[in-house]
């Protein structure tokens, strides 16, 4: 597959890349994965929230749920949003609301992602949680004498949930236990790393991960197809476990050295030097590198932990790991019939509108009474175009998403999250095995962006 670029990037100038490991360096079978974190979340819910044991039924379908989406906790909703924070579609629990539904509820509204009412899913772990929240929605709506909480505690409890099922092994000590099962094993992501050291980048990784999972992950994926090296971490200068991004980009924390052998801990005060360590802060490792902020570039998979905040803070070219970009991009190919169609169609009905305009001009210009009769049948046009080209429109996003359609666009527009992907990747790709595709001196240049009145 290709990368894209948004900004000038010449790698010849890149002399540190740093990784993200989960979903990054590391891919997951992330419809697995995310069954896993529903069942997991609703026993937690069940167990530590008081929920009622009928959500046990409740079926997962990795499907119903796109990357991008925003939940808006107090209302109950899930919301397709545009790169001008418009909604473009949306669903109260499963259920979609009308055109007339959404604008009584939101009446032009711009979604402010910085209201805590809202609540925007960045990654591909978050999948589980909007799904099993607009369940919750359902059941709620549909059972009130459950007197399940109100939407926006429902929303903080499978928050709760989920973050718990990361955090206290629910989920790492089954995946590590059913490695084929959760994760991709890619060999080509193994050649591109090692075409990378061949012209002497410094790799390193930047994980939130702990050090022992981030150990049996690497073991898994990396070690079986090394051609130069023995060992993973023969290939990166520093790993760093337990990051805490995006706080590693902003705050000043301690690093510890990890034992390799052991991952026994202990503190750590010198300049960061080659190793394993848990901790730290960016600024430190960039200082004790010896290198200037343009010269590092960080991948990762999380719009905001790893890309955003780093933009922000500390100056390090980025690169966006969308895994969904792949088959995005197969079916924007795979519709370009129907794209055709659909233009033909709104020309065709954009002629008709001009028709019905210039029969009103006689009416408004000149003071002659309107032919109702041809005003009728030009309306009339006008409507079985539009069914038309609905079905057509159904059709197209059926290709990508079923229900919610393309990842990157929302109606004619980008979705919010394409607009933060351009805004803040210089590059982006499908997965690190792409970059095997690029000798490691590539100069990446945007293509020309055309504006509204070039096309
Ligand atoms: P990274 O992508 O390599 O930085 O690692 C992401 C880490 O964050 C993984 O260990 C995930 O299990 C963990 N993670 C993902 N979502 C959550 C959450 O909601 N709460 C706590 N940890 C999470
Ligand atoms: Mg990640």
């Amino acid at each position: 597959m290709d990368i894209y670029v948004n900004r000038v990037l010449n790698m010849k100038h890149i002399k540190a890349i740093g990784f993200d490991m989960d979903h990054t360096l590391v891919r997951y079978h992330s419809d697995k994965f995310e069954e896993l974190t529903f069942y997991q979340s609703i026993k937690k819910l069940i167990k530590d929230k008081g929920y009622p044991a009928e959500i046990e039924n409740f079926k997962f379908d990795f499907l119903k749920t796109i990357r991008g989406l925003v939940v808006d906790k107090n209302n109950g909703n899930i919301l397709k949003v545009s790169l001008y924070n418009k909604i473009k579609t949306a669903t109260h629990g499963t259920k979609e609301l009308s055109y007339k539904e959404q604008i009584a509820l939101y009446a032009g509204q711009n979604v402010d992602l910085s209201d805590p009412q809202f609540m925007s899913i960045d990654t591909n772990f978050s999948m589980a949680h909007t799904h099993l929240f607009s369940l919750l929605v359902d059941l709620k709506d549909s059972k009130p004498d459950l007197d399940l909480p109100p939407y926006v505690e429902m929303a903080d409890d499978v928050t709760y949930a989920v973050d718990i099922c990361h955090r206290d092994g629910t989920l790492k000590d089954i995946v590590v236990k059913n490695l084929d099962k959760y994760i991709i094993l890619d060999p080509k992501a193994v050649e591109a790393l090692e075409r990378l050291r061949k012209y002497n980048k410094r790799l390193w990784i930047i994980t939130n991960s702990d050090y022992k999972y981030t150990r049996a992950l690497l073991d898994y994926t990396i070690n079986p197809y090394l051609k130069d090296h023995k060992h993973w971490t023969e290939l990166f200068e520093v790993t760093i476990t337990l990051a805490f991004k995006p706080k590693f980009f902003t705050d000043k924390k301690i690093f510890l050295k990890v034992d390799p052998e052991t991952g026994l801990m202990e503190n750590f005060d010198a300049p960061i030097e080659t190793g394993i360590f848990q901790g730290g802060y960016a600024t430190k490792l960039q200082q004790d590198m010896k290198l200037a902020e343009n010269e590092i570039l960080y991948l990762g998979d999380h719009i905001y932990g790893d890309v955003m905040k780093l933009k922000k803070t500390c100056g390090w070219r980025t690169a966006l790991v969308i895994e969904e970009l792949d088959k995005e991009v197969q079916a924007f190919k795979s519709t370009k019939d129907i794209s055709i169609e659909i233009d033909h169609l709104m020309d065709e009905k954009v002629a008709i509108e001009k028709k019905i305009d210039d029969l009103y001009a006689k009416e408004y210009e000149f003071g002659q009474d309107v032919d109702k009769q041809e005003v009728f049948a030009q309306f009339d046009k006008v409507e079985k175009l539009d069914k038309k080209i609905g079905t057509l429109i159904k059709t197209y996003e059926g290709h990508f998403n079923p229900f919610w359609g393309e990842v990157m666009r929302a109606g004619v527009e980008p979705s919010l999250l394409a607009s933060q992907v351009e805004r803040y990747a210089c590059i982006y790709m499908t997965s690190v095995a792409d970059l095997a595709n690029y000798s490691p001196r590539t100069y990446f240049r945007p293509k020309k962006r055309k504006m509204a009145h070039e096309k």
